[in-house]
């Protein structure tokens, strides 16, 4: 067992209970260090919605994700957590959490489990690939450390929050032995902005410097299409986007709405936040094609179009325009500023143009930010490089879990729901191929 992230402890506790005995090793001093940092925010252990509505998270990997997340699904993290000791609830959004929010009572309880179930921790042991003969091969703080194992489970993460031990430097190991290897880019991101007017890199000195930091409140937001106008993506229950973008805006406009309420927040090189990063795959895929994208505002989401237009096409007098928009629809500070930021005086001037603005604002993107400051990875290892219990097919004996596979999902409990399920998967798939194994018989 390689890699002692939620993936693969959790791959280590059905090896352990298969009756396998098993060695985890880990780079890092201590295992589990992105998952405490998840218990920052509130630890989301996983969602509360049903199976197939929760599998379509995962978008185009809903399949390859099925028979894993399928037989382990929110219901069964639910009462993995509570067979730890650690009460869930479901929080008004349909997310699950532990009732202390924490992740650290449950790392702590876990790796108690395992310990007792007689699992081996090896860490500061970074794995650098396989030796001639075929064993695992660690640096370690005594120097070069081999270890025979008859079947590996590699669980090393993606690349998101190096420092916290997944930095990727897996990948070369698995090409280099065959495996197919999707390119590892920023997941749950934010991205920097295109620049707003000549002569800037990106937002203002004055929009940064007044606001970067500052969340914008109660707007909502889609992804525009190449032609400007919003592309709408599928929003779920909660009004969530589900992250899949059906292809005909026109299609979909009857049955979902355009927008998506949430928030987000300015930076000093351009937006993040949860709003962000629920469409921060289709953002990241329209750069990559088209070079840069739009994220489109819309600021006044409790009104309508028409009552907007009513309000900017009302005289104003000698009021300024600033005076005007913020007695009659409560507009000031961060939304006014990003409205000078980013629209010509003759687009303010104009009544059409600026409702038009106010309700889906285009805010231009130039790239996303780097994996490093991602919440998640997407691209890794692919599923076509897997045979169906989860074993390279170009290594026999290595299987592979969790956020190094080739997959991703919007936050909402969604990535430690597939890194438990994959992590069992994988070993359910190495406890076959050890009992099937000659020497085993
Ligand atoms: C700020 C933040 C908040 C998050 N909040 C949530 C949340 O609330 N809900 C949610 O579902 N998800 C959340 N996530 C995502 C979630 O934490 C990850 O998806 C999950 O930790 C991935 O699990 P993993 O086991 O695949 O990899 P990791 O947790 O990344 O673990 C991989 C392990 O492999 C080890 N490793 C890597 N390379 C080597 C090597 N060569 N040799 C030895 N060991 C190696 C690493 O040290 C590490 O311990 C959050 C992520 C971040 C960054």
């Amino acid at each position: 067992m390689i890699g002692g992230g939620p993936a693969g402890l959790m791959a280590a506790e059905v090896l352990a209970q298969g009756g396998a005995a098993v060695d985890l090793f880990d780079a890092m001093p201590s295992v589990g260090r992105k998952f405490l940092l998840a218990g920052r925010g509130g630890l989301n252990l996983t969602h509360s919605e049903p199976t197939p509505r929760l599998l379509a998270r995962y978008g185009e990997r809903n399949e390859a994700l099925h028979p894993a997340v399928g037989a382990f699904d929110g219901a069964a993290v639910r009462a993995w957590a509570e067979g730890l000791g650690i009460a869930t609830f479901v929080g008004t959004s349909g997310r699950v959490f532990p009732q202390d929010m924490k992740a650290a009572p449950l790392l702590r309880a876990w790796l108690q489990r395992l310990r007792a179930m007689g699992v081996t921790l090896h860490a500061r042991h970074r794995w650098t690939g396989w030796g001639d003969d075929g064993a695992l091969r660690f640096t370690a703080p005594q120097g070069e450390v081999k270890h025979a194992a008859a079947a590996t489970v590699l669980a090393l993460g993606g690349a998101s929050w190096p420092r916290l031990g997944s930095d990727g430097a897996w990948v070369p190991l698995l090409q280099q032995r065959g495996v197919e290897v999707a390119a590892l880019r920023p997941s749950n991101c934010g991205f920097d902005v295109a620049p707003t007017g000549p002569g800037r890199s990106g937002w203002s000195d004055h929009l940064r410097e007044r606001f970067a930091g500052q969340p914008l409140k109660t707007v909502a937001a889609a992804v525009g299409d190449r032609d400007g106008g919003p592309r709408r993506l599928a929003v779920s229950a909660e009004g969530r986007p589900s992250g899949e973008a059906p292809r005909s805006p026109r299609r979909a406009a009857s049955a979902t709405p355009a927008f998506a309420p949430g928030e987000f927040v300015i930076t000093d090189t351009g937006i993040e936040g949860s709003l962000v990063y629920a469409f921060s795959a289709p953002l990241r895929e329209q750069i990559a094609r088209d070079g840069q994208a739009t994220f489109l505002v819309d600021l006044l989401p409790q009104h309508t179009p028409a009552q907007v237009l009513a309000e900017t096409s009302r005289p104003r007098g000698p009021r300024s325009l600033s005076t005007h928009l913020k007695s009659r629809l409560g507009l000031q500070g961060l939304k006014m500023a990003l409205l000078h930021e980013l629209l010509t005086p003759q687009q303010l001037a104009d009544p059409a143009q600026l409702a038009q603005a106010l309700k889906a604002l285009p805010i231009p993107l130039a790239r996303p930010r780097p994996v490093e400051e991602a919440i998640s990875t997407a691209g890794g290892v692919r599923f076509e490089a897997l045979d169906a219990n989860g074993m390279l097919r170009a290594v026999p004996g290595v299987f592979c879990a969790g956020e190094m596979l080739d997959w991703e999902a919007p936050t909402g409990g969604y990535l430690l729901t597939a890194c438990f399920a994959t992590g069992r998967s994988a070993a359910q798939g190495a406890l076959q191929w050890l009992a099937a194994r000659p020497a085993a018989a």
